[in-house]
């Protein structure tokens, strides 16, 4: 089954690099790893199976021979610009939803990466970048807590079309109930680093717990959408913490039901937990960005278990691409082959007729979530 026709919505990503001229291979291979070790950029990334599928791939798409030099020769030949339109046109990619949080200050704001790639372009509101900032900006918890919680408020009216969370990196999903006067003693170590450095990495479990379920609660009363990181990432994360299973005290509680949680990364590599809650509660999503494109040829082993549990119109596309337009493209084109691949054996196997078979993979790539967003889509 071709799916290149089907548009795609890319509902979590991050911005493109201002600058996305790459040095050298080296350069070139951070962009395709979670690792941060320069060894591994530099010896072990040009030998994994996404690394060197994607420069084969890349090199067909820009008539040029598959090395990492021949790709990097052909795509300083275009500006900036120039490849993210081709690329991101090419992948008919029509949304993006962006999580801003992620290399803020060498990356694009919303407004003018809008103005550079051929999509609509809509905001995500990371919450612990924005507690962080509000940390720096205010003297006493009363005062930082009512900044977030406005900003948490106000969030759809200000265009945000969801939240996102990554206590998995911080301090885990396994978030506890925490009283105000627990929260508000943990701020007192944390704003005092804030003030000497100018800056602060929140990750103070009963501070981050406390925002985290503030959040929710805001975002129970508007049925705002809340991505979570679940799953694999890079060297900052303990994955232990971060399997999905950790959320069911919060899923459990009733607290929450009108807050669709989008768990990010088909929480690789607990992708059948993350099936299974899918399975288990109606607001419960599984996104697949991170795993699409990274693990390259067994997309279609992750997407097949997800589909296998959970209901279609759980699973939601995404590309979790950052800095480079070359991975918006490489993830939409990976994804709607896997997809494709794990249909047809749906449709040979007569679980699905074609005409289900389409509607669930326009679903997967753009209709489910557009339907939780509330984003109009064909
Ligand atoms: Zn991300």
């Amino acid at each position: 089954m071709d799916l290149g026709a089907v548009p795609i919505l890319d509902q979590h990503c991050h911005a493109l690099l201002r600058e996305g001229t790459v040095a050298d291979a080296v350069a070139y291979a951070r962009f395709f790893t979670e690792s941060g070790d320069p060894a591994m950029h530099a010896r072990h990334v040009p030998e994994t199976v996404f690394y060197r599928w994607a420069i084969r791939e890349l090199a067909a798409s820009l008539a040029c021979a598959p090395t990492t030099g021949a790709v990097l020769a052909a795509r300083s030949g275009m500006s900036d610009e120039e490849l993210a339109r081709r690329l991101l046109g090419e992948a008919n990619i029509a949304v993006l939803l962006v999580d801003h949080g992620y290399r803020t200050d060498e990356t694009w704001p919303p407004a003018e990466l809008a103005a550079r790639v051929p999509c609509r372009v809509l905001p995500v509101l990371r919450l612990e970048t924005l507690a962080q900032a509000l940390i720096v900006r205010h003297e006493t918890f009363d005062a930082m807590l009512d900044a977030y919680s406005a900003s948490v408020e106000t969030a759809r009216a200000d265009g945000f079309v969801a939240l996102k969370s990554v206590i998995a990196y911080r301090t885990g999903l396994a978030a506890q109930p925490t009283s105000r006067v627990e929260a508000a003693a943990a701020f007192g170590p944390v704003k005092e680093r804030a003030r000497r450095d100018g800056r602060v990495r929140l990750a103070a479990k009963p501070l981050n717990d406390y925002l985290l379920l503030r959040a929710l609660e805001i975002a129970e009363r508007h049925a705002t959408p809340v991505q979570i990181h679940t799953g694999f990432g890079d060297a900052d994360l303990d994955l232990r913490e971060a399997n999905p299973l950790h959320l069911r005290p919060l899923l459990e509680s009733g607290r929450y039901a009108n807050v669709p949680f989008v768990l990010l990364h088909a929480s690789y590599p607990y992708v059948r937990e993350l099936g299974y809650l899918a399975a288990i509660y109606a607001n419960v999503y599984a996104d697949v960005g991170l795993a699409i494109p990274h693990l390259a040829a067994e997309i279609p082993t992750m997407l097949r278990q997800l589909l296998s549990l959970a209901p279609s119109t759980k699973v939601l596309y995404s590309s979790d691409a950052s800095q480079i337009p070359e991975l918006f493209w490489l993830a939409a084109r990976w994804g709607r082959r896997g997809l494709g691949m794990v249909l047809d054996e749906l449709i040979a196997l007569g679980a699905l007729d074609g005409g289900e078979a389409l509607a669930v993979g326009r679903g997967v790539l753009g209709g489910n979530a557009a339907g939780i967003y509330g984003i109009p889509w064909p």
